[in-house]
């Protein structure tokens, strides 16, 4: 049983025992609330161990004394509370513990009438721990918001891709429908090609999606060289556009990665699309795509080009949100990329390419087969 010191001794206490109903005292002392039994001018004429443990005193230390020493000087509101009739108010207030420490609380007051007049309980809570975990709530949700806002940078950016291809494939369509006898084979093929990329569109939706909802996505057991296949072929339609020459040489054995299959996808498809944008005004065009194991339990990929290289003003922070040379660049595929990696547990980087250009690289951990 709690300890408690009550020196008010008329609850009518022996009523309560004599009708077999439990006395405040035995309330007060079985209560996970602090309690304090105030009369109107303040005083503190008795208080559970919970109210004392709570400002860190001892009973004896309190009662008799001005409940205001049990809180700032700046919080002495609480006075308005204990006026006959004034009563069943909760409000927040600080609280001031025998250390000098101050601590945010919950005070609500009920008015008991008795012979001497009225008297005051003081249902105390200590609200510390609730305001550490809004604190905490409040950072979570702003993180997530940043992660969120960052997400929908990227979306915008990523869905330029497909929406591009969508409409490429319809105006070859519309064109094609205009030549001489056009077959309705080819017709089809060239929609099937707009309708999957209406697919790969919805599916990086998805994705923000599942993000949202559960602050990640979903990764499955995944050959990472046909991943990098069919990225590839999203982007073949742009690198023939602009005349470069691919290379892809898909060697990594093993190749089991567990991935979030769309995202690995963009980050090809991003690094592919800045390899074609490099060179287009260039006059040797031509992309190299790879794998290959390293460190025998990393897969790395390698997307080098021939284009001008990395410019000087930017190889510092070529991966940090808007950094761009283009007029009308986003600057968010690298940062979003190297997100991507990283929370693949990888490593993404670029490197100026030997024979002139760039390489942008990274690497996947294995999968144990
Ligand atoms: P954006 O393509 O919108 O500019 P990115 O984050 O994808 O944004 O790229 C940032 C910058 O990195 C580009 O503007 C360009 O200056 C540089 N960059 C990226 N890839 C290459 C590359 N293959 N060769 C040369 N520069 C590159």
């Amino acid at each position: 049983m709690r300890s408690l010191s009550i020196s008010e001794s008329s609850f009518a206490a022996n009523a309560a025992q004599a009708e077999g109903r439990p006395d405040l005292t035995t309330m007060m002392a079985a209560a996970f609330d602090g309690i304090v039994v105030l009369d109107e001018r303040g005083t503190v004429r008795s208080l559970n161990a919970e109210a004392a443990a709570l400002f860190g005193y001892a009973p004896d230390e309190v009662i008799g004394r001005d409940f205001g020493m049990l809180t700032p000087e700046s919080e002495r509101s609480y006075r308005d509370c204990l006026r006959p009739g004034a009563p069943g108010v909760c409000r927040r207030i600080d609280g001031l513990r025998k250390d000098g420490s101050v601590f945010p609380m919950e005070l609500g007051v009920s008015e008991i009438a008795c012979e001497q007049g009225s008297l005051f309980i003081g249902l105390i809570r200590d609200l510390s721990q609730r305001r550490r975990f809004e604190q905490g709530v409040q950072e979570l949700q702003a993180n997530r918001l940043d992660l969120i806002e960052n997400m929908a940078a990227g979306l915008a950016h990523e869905l330029k891709q497909p929406l591009a291809a969508i409409g490429a494939y319809l105006n070859f369509a519309r064109r094609y429908l205009n030549e001489e006898n056009p077959s309705v084979e080819k017709v089809a093929e060239i929609l099937d090609s707009a309708d999957a990329q209406i697919f790969r569109a919805s599916e990086i939706m998805d994705n923000l999606r599942q993000f949202i909802a559960r602050g990640e996505t979903a990764k499955t057991p995944q050959n990472l060289n046909d991943v990098i296949r069919t990225a590839c072929e999203f982007t073949d339609a742009l690198a023939r556009q602009h005349n470069v020459i691919t290379t892809v040489d898909l060697a990594a054995s093993p190749d089991l990665v567990v991935i979030n299959k769309v995202q690995i996808q963009q980050v090809v498809v991003n690094l592919k699309r800045n390899a074609v944008e490099a060179m287009q005004n260039w006059s040797q065009r031509e992309m190299r795509v790879s794998t290959c194991v390293v460190e025998g339990n990393l897969i790395r990929v390698d997307v080098a080009d021939t284009g001008p290289g990395l410019p000087e003003e930017v190889q510092s922070r070529l991966f940090a949100q808007f950094t761009t040379t283009k007029p009308h660049g986003l600057g968010v595929g690298l940062s979003i990329s190297r997100s991507i990696i990283e929370a693949h547990n990888g490593k993404i980087w670029a490197e100026p390419n030997p024979g002139g250009g760039a390489v942008f690289s990274f690497v996947l951990p294995l999968a144990d087969a």
